[in-house]
């Protein structure tokens, strides 16, 4: 193994990202070494870097989205978490989080998230001041320094394997929606999450699913990966337009259930206007504070009959989700392998964070879904 790895910092805000070099260390016991091989930028990044995120500080080691082979193994560490055996050169996916699993928070309320011995999350520990330094996958290897921290071995491609956190945060989506066979579905939105949704949506036996979004590189994805029909937001400029588009696509005045991925406090007042009387409006686009918007309770909500569900990443269940990814993703049956369109190295970071927090294309193409390949 070697004994120095770089990792892309982020130094400060909507900053410069500098290279930096760490020893690699000998992990403890329940730890593991993990070289990484690809590590996924989601939007949730790209607000981090511009200084959205109020519990991370910088310096900052990003990535969430972890995939890589086994570097190096500490005590203990003999299997997956679906107790298969791994040994070093097996790739794996990480899943970033670990909480108890034991307190009040994780087994009475069932919120992982608030669980008082929670540990800091691969991608979001900061300040990267001290030990252990290589916390983040936008990096050539990872500490897994949580003892426990939760893998699986898979064979799948690096480029798709880093689908299973987006994929898992889909499906809290599709099952706070309440979809299930014969329903009817709008995504709106069409990055790397929309377009997962799109595939939990088919996986749950949606009989219709319609993608709304733009641009027309990513509806022709949405239609690939699944979607019966397809909506452009810059085709149809104005709400009420699209909505008729939508509801013709549907066949019916609304869906029973609308993923909302887009991530604009407007866009979430449309996805409303798109859900069928009695439907569900399962919203998980606006992650961070993007500001408000007017809403009318009786309108919008009692008289339609509506349930607005709001979906906060993979949800108080990740670690099912997490795993129903890995087992979707691994049944195939989609051209997963062209959701990354971009792999950029370590030293692009900085670019690629500002591009994808911009909406502007990449190297002239427009991004759908970015990943940090350290080896490049
Ligand atoms: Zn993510
Ligand atoms: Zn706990």
């Amino acid at each position: 193994m070697s004994t120095a790895a770089r990792a892309a910092i982020v130094v400060d805000a909507a900053g410069a990202v500098e290279i930096r070099s760490y020893a690699v260390p000998e992990p403890g016991p329940g730890e593991f070494v993990l070289k990484l091989e690809l590590c996924g930028v989601c939007g949730t990044d790209a607000h981090i870097y511009r200084g959205r995120l109020a519990s991370v500080t910088f310096p900052a080691l990003l990535g969430h989205e972890i995939v890589g082979t086994l570097a190096a193994l500490g005590d203990g560490v003999t299997a997956d978490h679906g107790g298969r055996p791994v040994a070093v050169g097996d790739r794996v996916g990480v899943f970033p989080a670990l909480s108890c699993g034991r307190c009040h928070q994780c087994q009475v309320r069932r919120r992982p998230a608030n669980c008082p011995d929670r540990r800091p999350s691969y991608g979001f520990k900061s300040p990267v001041t001290g030990p252990p330094h290589l916390t983040g996958g936008f990096a050539e290897y990872l500490h897994a320094a949580n003892a426990g921290t939760v893998f699986y071995r898979t064979d799948l491609p690096p480029e798709v394997a880093v689908l299973q956190e987006p994929m898992s945060v889909a499906l809290h989506g599709i099952e706070r929606g309440s979809v299930g066979v014969g329903s009817t579905v709008v995504v709106q939105g069409v990055g790397a999450i929309g377009l997962m949704a799109v595939v939990a949506a088919r996986a749950a036996g949606a009989h219709r699913v319609v993608a709304v979004g733009a641009p027309a590189a990513r509806l022709e994805l949405a239609a690939a990966l699944g979607a019966d029909a397809t909506v452009s937001i810059h085709d149809l400029t104005g709400v009420t337009e699209r909505r008729s588009a939508v509801f013709d696509a549907l066949g019916a005045f609304g869906a029973d259930c609308v993923i909302g991925a887009s991530g604009s406090p407007e866009a979430f007042m449309e996805a409303i206007g798109l859900v069928a009387d009695g439907g569900v409006l399962a919203e998980l686009g606006n992650f961070t504070d993007r500001g408000t918007v007017p809403f009318n309770p009786f309108s919008d909500l009692l008289k339609r009959d509506i349930t607005i569900a709001g979906v906060y990443g993979a949800g108080p269940d990740m670690l099912r989700r997490y795993h129903q990814a890995l087992l979707i993703l691994e049944r195939g049956g989609w051209p997963y392998d062209r959701v990354v369109s971009h792999r950029v190295p370590l030293e692009r970071v900085g670019e690629a964070l500002a591009a994808l927090g911009g909406g502007s294309p990449l190297d002239g193409r427009e991004i759908v879904k970015l990943a940090i390949d350290p080896t490049a």
